[in-house]
C-alpha cells in the first residue's frame, strides 16, 4: 500500500466466507471504489485466512490508489466483536475457532480493524445502504444455513452469548433433523441446502441446488413451488414471532435463497395477512437489495465514519457459546 494516499473517509470491507473472501473499498456514501475476490484457504488455518484478507486489502488499496482509514470484516463463525477473535466456527474451517483475527489484521495492516459475524455484517449493510433502513430491524440470511441478526435502537444486539438473532435454530417447523442435530428448526425448511434436499426427497430426483429448484418452480413444477411455499411460510412465521417479541416493524431477508423472492413472496404475504403482530402495526418483510455485496458493505459500515451509530456492544468473556455454522 506504499505510495497511496490515506483517506479516513474511505474504508475497506472484507467478507470471509467458506469458499470466497471478498473485499471492497467503500466511500462514506456506500459507493464501491474497488472490489476483489480470492479463494478462502479454509483448510490451511486462521493465519492463512487472515493473510488472504490482508493481501486483498493491499490489492484494493493499490488498485484504487487510496489507503483505507480502517478495515471492517464480516467473518463466518461466532465472533467476539470487542477483540475481533473467532469464538466458535464450523468444522469446515481449520484452526478458526479461537483465532485472534482482529489482532492479527491490526498488526499486519497497521490499521483500525473491527470484526463481526457475517450475518450481523449483512444486516448492518442493509440497514446502512440497503432495504433495511431503520433503527429496529430483523435480518434473516437464507444461505447454506439460516442465520439471523437484530438491530435494536440502532445498535447490533449480540446478547450475553453472542448468539442473539439466531433465528435459523428456533424450533417448531416440523420433524426434519437440523444441521445442529436438533429437530424441526427453521433451517430445515428455509436454507438453500434444505430446499434442494426436500425437493429431491419429494420427487425422487436428486438436484444440485436451490437455484435449480427455483428454475423448476418458475417453469411450473408444482413440487418445486410447494417447497418454496413452505420455506416462505416458515420464514414469515419466524419473522412474525421475532418481531412480535421485540417489536420490530421490518425484517430484511438476504442470502442466496432470497434471489428467489418471487417464489417466497406469496406465502410470506399470506402469513403476514393472517398472523400480523399483536401491536396492530404491520410487519414488513422485504428482500435485501445489496445481494452478494451485503456482508462486504456491512463490514465497511462497521468502521465507516458516516455510520458510527452502529457501534458494537461487547459481551462478556468466557461465556458458553454454541458451535454455530453461519
Ligand atoms: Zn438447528
Amino acid at each position: 500500500m506504499s505510495g497511496s494516499a490515506a483517506s479516513s473517509a474511505v474504508v475497506a470491507g472484507v467478507d470471509i466466507g467458506g469458499t470466497k473472501t471478498s473485499g471492497a473499498l467503500v466511500a462514506a456514501d456506500g459507493a464501491v471504489l474497488a472490489r476483489a475476490t480470492r479463494d478462502t484457504p479454509a483448510r490451511r488455518g486462521g493465519a492463512a485466512m487472515a493473510e488472504t484478507a490482508a493481501l486483498l486489502v493491499e490489492e484494493l488499496a493499490d488498485a484504487a490508489g487510496v489507503r483505507p482509514g480502517a478495515v471492517g470484516v464480516g467473518a463466518a463463525g461466532v465472533v467476539d466483536p470487542r477483540t475481533g477473535s473467532i469464538r466458535a466456527a464450523s468444522d469446515m474451517f481449520v484452526d478458526w475457532a479461537g483465532f485472534p483475527l482482529g489482532a492479527r489484521l491490526r498488526e499486519r495492516l497497521a490499521l483500525e480493524v473491527r470484526v463481526e459475524n457475517d450475518v450481523n455484517a449483512f444486516l448492518l449493510g442493509e440497514t446502512a445502504w440497503g432495504s433495511g433502513r431503520g433503527s429496529d430491524v430483523l435480518g434473516v440470511m437464507l444461505g447454506t444455513g439460516v442465520g439471523g441478526a437484530l438491530v435494536l435502537d440502532g445498535r447490533l444486539r449480540h446478547g450475553p452469548h453472542g448468539a442473539a438473532g439466531e433465528i435459523g435454530h428456533t424450533p417448531g417447523y416440523g420433524e426434519l433433523i437440523c444441521t445442529c442435530g436438533r429437530t424441526g428448526h427453521l433451517e430445515t425448511l428455509a436454507s438453500g441446502t434444505s430446499i434442494a434436499r426436500r425437493y429431491a426427497s419429494a420427487t425422487g430426483r436428486p438436484i444440485a441446488s436451490a437455484r435449480t429448484v427455483a428454475e423448476r418452480a418458475r417453469a411450473g413444477d408444482l413440487a418445486a413451488v410447494r417447497v418454496f411455499d413452505e420455506a416462505g411460510r416458515a420464514v414469515a412465521l419466524a419473522c412474525v414471532s421475532a418481531a412480535t417479541l421485540v417489536d420490530v416493524p421490518l425484517a430484511v431477508v438476504g442470502g442466496g435463497v432470497a434471489a428467489a423472492w418471487d417464489l417466497l413472496a406469496p406465502s410470506v404475504a399470506a402469513i403476514l395477512a393472517s398472523d400480523p403482530p399483536v401491536s396492530g402495526a404491520p410487519l414488513r418483510v422485504v428482500p435485501g437489495t445489496l445481494r452478494g455485496d451485503a456482508v462486504v458493505l456491512g463490514a465497511a459500515a462497521l468502521v465507516s465514519a458516516s455510520d458510527q451509530s452502529f457501534s458494537s456492544t461487547p459481551f462478556a468473556e468466557g461465556e458458553l457459546v454454541r458451535d454455530v455454522a453461519s
